[in-house]
């Protein structure tokens, strides 16, 4: 018996149908009257999703039961299924699997401290950056998300909290970052949206204050130029991982497009614009970046292009499969924040949760 290819039973890959987060209000008032039904509905679906973060119709009893169907149907296409939750650091880590309508994979992690939950998003399916000690990178980009699916990953993140899903009890998500699978900005329109939907007040918006929201980047130049120009309050970060482009060609290949000095200039710019400082991550590796004079070179370099407006994160390595890397000895890593501080320049080093269930930063390789 000849079976035929795999390639026939996989669905296409692709973005999901259009869906009523990937609408602004007023186009939702439309999508609504083109059902023809009544605007205002559009309103009763969009605080069913931002405020009391549900998608299922049997639960929107204010809207009559056919109608429902009908508008969810049409407006609210499921996005994920839920494959996998595990959890990690005494249950306070938790990591989502999530398959989406095409069945492809992604992964987003939620962190509960005492004063606040930060929840780790993924942008696109994969990352076409190629960064060497990332585990997504190492797989090429499969796709962009939607600006649903990236917003959605969001909401599941602030109804775990309300339910209390992680130890101590109900509580707030407060924090997002975009430091998950995927680069943000190489997905600029959607990600954009996916911020105002995260940040605009309910119902059009799930609430979270802009000053939480971390977009976090490998330096695309031209696309830092242009989130100055957007208004916004939320948090740069660059990964810079050296502040040498001999070296930084091989951390963060598309360093050769847009080196060093061109990626601090953009992040002064947005610096300057939003008041904000802006935030430098650092893979502490072993013999490769975490010698004393990159720890001097990167304080004198920040100093000359951000001055006051900057703070290094350092991340200790976390080592992928099958990587010959690893993170810096804690002496190493001491002296390096010493170094960089000396130079007068913020620097503390990121805990680094989740490691043991594979939810690290750099370590979200969605394998199924
Ligand atoms: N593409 C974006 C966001 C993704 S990852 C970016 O590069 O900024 C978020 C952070 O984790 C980045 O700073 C990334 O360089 C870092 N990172 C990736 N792999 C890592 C690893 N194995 N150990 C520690 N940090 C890692």
């Amino acid at each position: 018996m000849t079976s035929l290819p795999l390639v026939f039973d996989a669905p296409k890959r692709g973005l999901p149908p259009r869906h009523l987060v990937d609408l602004s209000p007023a186009q939702r008032a439309e999508a609504v009257a083109a059902l023809g039904e009544k605007p205002f509905r559009a309103k009763q679906l969009s605080n069913h999703y931002f405020s009391r973060l549900t998608v299922d119709p049997a639960e929107m009893t204010d809207i009559p039961a056919t109608t429902r169907d009908k508008l969810v149907a049409d407006l609210m296409p499921p996005l994920f299924t839920v494959v996998r939750k595990v959890t990690a650091d005494e249950g306070t880590t938790s990591k989502t699997l999530l398959r989406a309508h095409d069945g492809t994979l992604i992964e987003s992690v939620l962190m509960r401290y005492p004063d606040r939950a930060t929840l780790c998003i993924s942008s696109q399916a994969g990352c076409g950056m190629a960064c060497p000690f990332c585990a997504t990178g190492q797989g090429g980009l499969q796709r962009n998300l939607s600006t649903a699916e990236i917003v959605d990953q969001v909401r599941l993140g602030a109804a775990a909290m309300r339910d209390g899903d992680l130890p101590g009890g109900p509580g707030r998500l407060s924090n997002i970052v975009f430091m998950g699978m995927g680069e943000p900005l190489a997905n600029y329109k959607r990600i954009l949206e996916a911020v105002h939907r995260i940040c605009d007040p309910a119902p059009d918006g799930l609430g979270i204050s802009q000053r939480h929201v971390t977009v976090s980047t490998v330096g695309l130049v031209p696309a830092i130029k242009k989130l100055t120009e957007e208004d916004l309050q939320v948090r740069l970060a660059v990964s810079l991982h050296t502040p040498d482009d001999e070296l930084r060609d091989t951390l963060v290949p598309v360093n050769t497009k847009w080196n060093v000095s061109e990626v601090l200039e953009a992040a002064r710019g947005y610096a300057d614009k939003t008041g904000r400082r802006v935030s430098i991550e650092y893979a502490l590796i072993r013999d490769i970046n975490d010698q004393g004079w990159r720890a001097d070179l990167l304080g004198k370099k920040l100093r000359k292009h951000l001055g006051q407006l900057v703070h290094v994160n350092l991340i200790p390595l976390n080592p992928t499969p099958g990587s010959k890397w690893d993170a810096s000895p804690k002496p190493v890593e001491r002296e390096f924040v010493r170094r960089v501080r000396e130079q007068g320049v913020e620097c503390t080093v990121r805990d680094t949760r989740g490691q043991e269930i594979a939810a690290a930063c750099g370590q979200l390789a969605a394998e199924g």
